[in-house]
């Protein structure tokens, strides 16, 4: 059975891989869709902070303290559908993974309320020793900043082009 991607709240020329010269950022694009045989669907989403090849790219500790914000988040708000989020490595944006939730506007009122509670955290989620790989790597107030930014321009989210 085909997903209905405009259903979904995905406009249909922005879903898949593109021209990274053309991408616009912030902005939250599908990057698949992908149905396994027992039916359910897992989504890829490129949650882009960045515009590629603009010469402004994430910080590596931006980087790294969003990734904590944005797992602790998802899994918080969305357990059974959340499944993983990884950094771009052109530092850029995020990979973000999902079962069985691919409607646009429900990520994008969890990511708004995650980067929203941002503004009263007392720290970055997972930021000791035991929980981190780089703990000293983190700046609560850089990923405010980042935050920010990204919640500024939420009215052109979906409009990855
Ligand atoms: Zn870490």
């Amino acid at each position: 059975m085909m997903i209905d991607l405009e259903r979904l709240g995905w406009d249909p020329r922005f879903v898949g891989e593109q021209d990274h010269r053309l991408l616009r950022a912030p902005s939250v694009q599908l990057r698949s869709a992908r149905r396994g045989q027992h039916g359910d669907v897992i989504y890829c989403v490129d949650l882009r902070l960045r515009r590629p090849n603009a010469g402004r790219y994430l910080s590596s500790t931006e980087l790294h303290s969003i990734e904590h914000v944005l797992l602790q988040g998802f899994q918080r708000h969305l357990p059974d559908s959340f499944v993983s989020v990884g950094v771009m490595g052109c530092q850029t944006g995020f990979y973000l993974v999902f079962l069985n939730e691919g409607r646009a506007d429900v990520l994008c009122d969890v990511l708004a309320d995650i980067l929203t509670e941002l503004d009263t955290a007392v720290s970055v989620p997972f930021q000791r020793i035991d929980q981190c790989g780089n703990y000293q790597n983190h700046d609560l107030e850089l990923a405010r900043r980042v935050a920010r930014q990204m919640l500024w321009a939420r009215s052109h989210w979906l409009e990855a082009l």
